[in-house]
């Protein structure tokens, strides 16, 4: 049986670290198991849910490399869904009620109150037809519940282990809302058969959730899938994300110029027994993963972390990696131009200004006239090799006595203006020698 695994996302925001951790998961294990991802657009609660969010989704996947093979959007699937709802009806699976839900907060308080844990005590299901008639007569739209059938659940899951649960300890399910929209635990069924979904990945909030599908998956199909519930992301101190998730979006963080590699290498090894490193290839975060790595404590999201494996990640990439993108932004180096800059790049839009260094116009900084007229006198006017640097600077040192830092500093900053950066032996190369010996004049070139 071939994989296919999904990612469910609803459109009602932005994709976060969080939401892409699960897609991440999700997806290298199709990968890594010759499967399929399928996309599956959660939009069932159509106030929410808008075009807008979904083509964001979209792109977020598609700048993270994270492609699909199958899309769905349940928005297309109601009469599925009706037909699922008819069967379970049919099956004495739901039944109608009629609370409101002050009356079902009511019910809670008193239990908790009296120490009990708060389960729905099924009043409903005692109504009489007469009473059922009352209410209807009355306009009282009912809301559904699923019967579930009390007996343990348990299953095999990829991250915990054996897990099981009583579902006598839960309250039956509402599938179906008062206004006749189905909630998301039906349509999920109804997806996850039709598409021969195999594993379903997701957070360990839905673990609950679990042992009521499991129940429905057997009655609406004729197998269950394997499931995993990997610990929700926190804070880099463990506390909650969700106040801090609009700028945890992945729009944002692209438009703070974090690489997408960075991302997904954070993502994939967070919260995981293996190390977080920069991976310059989805095929090569692939090769490595495991779903058995995954820990079972929570995977934490530092900024920090990702800041700096965004700079490992720049430091070793290659120029074919970049160059595209650095035409894109007008930075015309070629590959000397790139490996000398890189070491110095936190972002790639930081190469933008080491492109100016080179390139100009940069005004120089001199405080030391005679200093900079000795050292351009003993600068060659023709063009510059891999040596030129360290046989300048000697000849520099011998004419003038100076050493270490007063010797370097004073030509580092005539040349680029700046007091630190690339190594200036590549440098020099790459400003050539007429603009290097018009700075050297003062020029601003
Ligand atoms: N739309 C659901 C959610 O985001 C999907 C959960 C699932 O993977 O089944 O929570």
């Amino acid at each position: 049986m071939s994989v296919i695994t999904r990612f469910a996302p609803s459109p009602t925001g932005r994709l976060h670290v969080g939401n892409i951790r699960t897609a991440l998961i999700n997806w290298m294990y199709a990968r890594a198991h010759g499967g399929q991802f399928l996309l599956r657009i959660d939009d069932t609660d159509t106030e929410r849910s808008t075009k807008a969010f979904e083509d964001g989704i979209v792109t977020d996947l598609a700048w993270l490399g994270l492609s699909h093979d199958l899309f769905m959007r349940q928005s297309e699937r109601f009469a599925r869904y009706d037909a699922a709802i008819k069967e379970l009806k049919d099956e004495g699976r739901l039944y109608p009620c009629y609370e409101t839900p002050e009356e079902l907060e009511l019910k809670r308080k008193v239990q908790l109150g009296r120490g009990r844990p708060p389960v729905y005590d099924r009043a409903a299901l005692k109504l009489t037809d007469a009473a059922r008639a009352d209410f209807e007569a009355r306009g009282v739209s009912p809301h559904w519940r699923f019967l579930l059938d009390h007996e343990m659940v348990g299953w095999s899951d990829l991250v915990h282990g054996e897990i099981s649960i009583d579902t006598a300890s839960l309250s039956d399910p509402v599938l179906i809302r008062a206004d006749g929209q189905p909630l998301y635990t039906l349509p999920n069924i109804c997806d996850d058969l039709d598409f021969g979904v195999t594993h379903v990945i997701r957070g360990e909030d839905h673990i609950t959730n679990t042992a009521v599908q499991v129940q429905l998956f057997a009655l609406l199909g004729d197998r269950v899938p394997t499931f995993g519930h990997h610990p929700l992301m926190t804070g880099a101190g463990g506390e909650g994300l969700s106040k801090r998730l609009g700028s945890l979006s992945i729009e944002s963080l692209r438009a703070d110029g974090f690489e997408a590699m960075a991302l997904n290498s954070l993502l994939a090894r967070i919260g995981t027994s293996d190390p977080v490193e920069p991976f310059q290839s989805l095929d090569q975060l692939v090769a490595a993963f495991d779903i058995g790595r995954v820990s079972r404590s929570p995977a934490k999201f530092d900024p920090a972390e990702l800041a700096h494996l965004n700079e490992r990640l720049l430091h070793d990439m290659p120029y074919e990696a970049v160059r595209a993108r650095l035409d894109e932004m007008g930075v015309g180096g070629d590959a000397l131009f790139w490996e000398t800059v890189r070491p110095n790049l936190a972002k790639l839009a930081d190469a933008v200004e080491w492109w100016q260094v080179v390139s100009g116009p940069v005004a120089p900084v001199i405080e030391d006239t005679a200093f900079i007229a000795t050292a351009a006198d003993l600068l060659p006017n023709a063009a510059f090799g891999p040596d030129s640097w360290k046989a300048w600077t000697a000849a520099v040192k011998q004419a003038t006595g100076r050493k270490g830092r007063d010797l370097f500093l004073p030509l580092r900053l005539a040349l680029t203006a700046r007091g630190h950066g690339p190594e200036m032996k590549n440098l020099l190369m790459l400003i050539g020698p007429e603009r290097a010996h018009a700075r050297l004049r003062g020029e601003t070139a």
